[in-house]
Order: structure tokens, then sequence, then C-alpha cells
């Protein structure tokens, strides 16, 4: 008798301690499923009308992720505020307006906008006028880690780089360059933006093909022409030029250039490629239509219990936005109901327990903006981080969570990159799951998601996945998560009642029970040697 008497003592002084949650002495942080499917519900409601950037829906998230943050106990992320304000343009070329052209050989080409080529300014300013040359750069890659450089031997400042999408192909010796066929962020355009604007550049005009692509012309056409396209409007900008050319209008160009493309691309393939001056200019003004809006990321912080360690932090991420509102008839409302009131609703539900039981660390909950216009609120973090980013140990993201059921296996993909990689394998043991096997990344995934941001900056980072081994009625489950392919990125994204939430539950508690395990670990986690992305945190 005397034990269980001791036991019971035992189990009330705990339960003093952790006055919520009876059921195991509240030692463990467990996700609950009530909070995270009201959440889930309320965010993907019409109500909230799609939580599109610069809508009213988009506000109201706002408001309600700070009202949550505020009702749990957190600690404002920026100072006083829950706020972090992310200046945002949108910006949307005036073609008919725009006298620019291209010239080849002192002659115009014939080409027109959509059809053959499109451009936009990367520096939310309405009005240039260039007066350019053209320099054709191969991928316009300088990759220290391949020891790679596109651009040596030039200067590039005020030119207008021609370049193709993806990375150098591997070859007979090389099997491994640029790591296969999988593609690096050097293949992305988006990084094709950026480097450019590293060398000083006016402007970027990328060479379109399918395979390099890997879609078609008619999405960039989409994309570029009749549309308005969202870019930060502070920080670091883009250069005053970005644009696409069919390959058809790249052959027109170097053909009246007096160059053969096909030559050109070929010594592009190899390493002591240099850039390549071309008979050509970029002339007149281009104009286009520019907006600011102000958006906001929304920060909560649970602070750490180990003196020295809580100036650290472990950053748990979901972009809150979605496509909003759009058209006038019929249902008009984008409610992303996976895509992203999923990870929005669980970031809550496990800050309420990252709150009720802390970790050495602290651990900061991001809700993002503007993911959908180009991960945009993350961009805008990592360039004025809210907690240094030498001290910031891990980002793991969530975005668009499993709705099916619960799993074997979880995805991790991006975490063998660095240290994490170890420490997923034991969170995903402690809980009886695996890590799903890796899938070649041949479109670049890991680069299109918001901890990309983090990783660029030296955090290591990643966004957790549901896995595909369905526990419950496997092959009804998994016709279930296929069929969202229907739904992805379409009104009909919506929140249903009848959900299996046991996976949603369970990716939760697997990020909330990592991060945990990064928050209390004796040192921060480091990239492994060699990665693209191992440099010091900055
Ligand atoms: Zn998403």
């Amino acid at each position: 008798m005397k034990t269980s008497y001791v036991a019971s003592a035992l189990a009330m002084s705990l339960a003093l301690a952790f006055p919520v949650h009876a059921a195991d002495a509240g030692k463990n942080a467990v996700v609950q499923e009530a909070p995270l499917r009201a959440h889930l519900q309320f965010l993907a409601s019409d109500l909230l009308e799609g939580r599109g950037t610069g809508q009213r829906g988009g506000d109201l998230t706002v408001a309600y992720l700070e009202a949550q943050a505020m009702a749990l106990g957190l600690k404002p992320g920026n100072g006083n505020s829950f706020r972090q304000p992310v200046l945002i343009a949108g910006v949307k070329t005036q073609p008919a307006d725009s006298t620019l052209k291209l010239e080849a050989g002192g002659k115009p080409l014939d080409i027109s906008f959509g059809k053959d080529w499109v451009f936009s300014p990367g520096d939310a300013t309405a009005v240039h006028n260039f007066n350019a040359d053209l320099v054709f750069v191969g991928y316009g890659i300088t990759a220290p880690d391949e020891q790679w450089n596109d651009y040596k031997g030039m200067d590039l400042k005020g030119k207008i780089l021609v370049m193709m999408v993806n990375d150098p192909q591997p070859t007979a010796e090389q099997p491994n360059r640029f790591n296969g066929k999988g593609l690096t962020y050097y293949g992305r355009w988006t990084y094709k933006f950026e480097e450019a604007q590293r060398q000083g550049a006016a402007g970027v005009l990328l060479i379109h093909t399918t395979p390099t692509a890997s879609y078609g012309w008619s999405v960039i056409q989409n994309s570029w022409s009749g549309v308005e396209r969202f870019q930060l409007a502070a920080g670091t900008l883009g250069t005053p030029l970005q644009g696409w050319m069919t390959d058809d209008t790249a052959r027109a160009l170097f053909t009246a250039a007096g160059q053969d493309l096909d030559a050109l691309r070929a010594a592009a393939e190899k390493k002591d490629f240099k850039p390549v001056p071309l008979a050509a200019k970029l002339n007149g003004e281009m104009k286009a239509a520019v907006r600011k809006v102000e958006q906001f990321n929304v920060a909560a912080v649970v602070p750490g219990t180990d003196p020295k360690l809580k100036d650290e932090v472990v950053i748990y991420s979901a972009h809150w936005d979605h496509l909003g509102k759009q058209g006038d008839s019929g249902d008009t409302i984008f409610n992303g109901a996976v895509d992203n009131a999923s990870g929005s609703a669980a970031l809550l539900a496990m800050a309420a327990e990252a709150q009720r039981v802390p970790a050495r660390r602290s651990q900061m909950f991001l809700w993002v903006a503007a993911e959908e216009q180009g991960l945009l609120g993350s961009a805008a973090y990592a360039s004025s981080p809210l907690w240094p980013l030498t001290r910031t140990a891990a980002n793991l993201n969530l975005d668009s969570l499993n709705f099916v059921g619960a799993t074997r296996d979880i995805g991790t993909q991006g975490s063998e990159r660095t240290e994490l990689g170890k420490l997923a394998e034991t969170a995903a043991k402690a809980m009886g799951m695996q890590i799903a096997a890796a899938k070649p990344d041949l479109a670049g995934g890991y680069f299109r998601s918001d901890h990309f941001n983090f990783a660029k900056n030296g955090v290591p980072a990643f966004s957790i996945s549901s896995g595909r081994d369905y526990i419950k009625d496997p092959e009804a489950a998994k016709a279930k998560a296929q069929a969202y392919g229907k739904r992805y990125h379409q009104v009909s994204d919506e929140y249903d009642a009848s959900w299996d939430l046991s996976g949603m539950v369970q990716t939760a508690q697997y990020t909330l029970n990592l991060g945990r395990l990064i928050a209390n670990a004796a040192k921060l986690p480091e990239w492994k040697a060699g990665d693209a992305f191992a440099v010091p945190r900055n």
C-alpha cells in the first residue's frame, strides 16, 4: 500500500506542476486532435475567403493567428508584436505601352510579347529604359562546390545575360556532376535571376525548351503575360529586367547575330566555357503597373528553459496564405484546406503543447505570408530574421498535410543533407515509424518550399511530408491521397468533416518531437561537408 501511496503522491505533484492534461502526467508534449481540427475547419472556411495575398481573407487570417498565439500565452516574435511586415510589389507588364525590342546584326527581331518572349521588371520599378548589350553565359552558374564558373573573365555589369535553364548534364567521365540526373538549385530559374543580380547585370533572358524547363512554353506565357506577378519590394531586389524567350526566338536571335546556338550550347556543357558577347542589343522602354501591398508573417515564441541555450531557437514554419478569391461566378473561393490550412492549424496545435512542455532551446512558430507568390514571406524573414540565423538551430516546415490516415512512414526528404537526418531517424523510430524512401529529386522539389529560404542561408532545414504506407485500408487511402492531385490549387481543396486526421496529428507530433530533439541537443546541427548549402549561417 505504501508504494502506491508514493506513486500517487508523485503523480499528484506532477499534476500540480503541469495542471493541464492529466493523461500522461504532463511530461510529454502530446499534440491534440481537437484543436488541430478546429483551427483547420476555421482557416479553411469560406469566411476566410481562401486567405489571399492582399485580400481581406489574408488580413483575417493574420488576425486569427495572432489572437490564437496570444491566447496560448506565447511571446511575440518581433519585439512586442506578433507581426513581421512583408512588403510585396504586384507587378504587371504593359506590353502595349512598352517599346522594348531585341536587335541583332543591326536589325530588330520580329517577335511579339507572350508568343515569342516575356519580360517584367525584377526590381518593382514601373519604368526602365534599356540600351544594353547581350551576352550568352551558358548555364549562368557559379558553383564553388562543382568548381564551375560560367562568368569567368568578363565584367557583366549592365549587360543582358542570355542563358539556359537547368544545369550541366552528366557525362561518361563525370556521371555525378551537378547531382547527375537530379536537379540542383543551380538549375532553377530562381537561381539564374539571383546570380545575374549578384553579377550586376541589367537583366536576364532565359532560353526556354520543354525538356530543360520540365514544362511547356504555355506555362511561362500564362504566368508572365496579362497577369500580376508578385515580388519582394524591399530588401534584395532582382535585376531591372527578367524574362524568357522561346527556343525559336533564341535561334532567330543567335542566327541574326552570326552565332550557332547549338555549338554554343555544346560549349556550355564544358567547364572551360567563357561568356560569349553577342552582336545583339536590348533597346527601348519597358513599362509596368506596380502596386505595393503590405502583408505579415506571424511569429510567436516559446522561450527555452536552459539559461544559455534559450538564446538559440528551433523554427517551425507553415505558410498561411493560399490563392484567395478569384473570378466572379460559381465558387470563387480557393479554400486551400490541405494547402495550407492544414500546416497552419498543425502549428497552432503544436505551439500549445510546446508552451505546456517547453524545451531547453527556444522554439519559434512562424506562419509565413505569400508562399504561393514565390516563397516571399520566408524570403523576407531570411533577409531580416527576427532571431539571428547564427543562433537558429534548424527550420522544420509543414506544407499540405496528410488528411487520409496514419502511416508507418514519414517523409523527410532533404534531412539527409545535414545532421538532421540522424535525428529524423531517431524521432521516427521512437514513434514506431520509418523514414520514407527518398525519391530522386528530378524537378528540384527541395528548392520549392519555404524551408529553402533558411537552407540557402546556412540553416539546416527541410519540409516534413506525409508517408505513403497507410495503416488502415491502404489501397483506399492511397487512392484518396492521389485523388487530391485534381483538387490541388483548385476551389475544391475544401475541408471535409469526415476526414480522418490521425495522419495529420501524427505528422504534427513527429515534427514537434523532432524539433524538441533539436531543441534539447547538446549542439546545433550542421550541414554535411561538401553540400552546396554547407555555408556558415548568415
Ligand atoms: Zn503550400
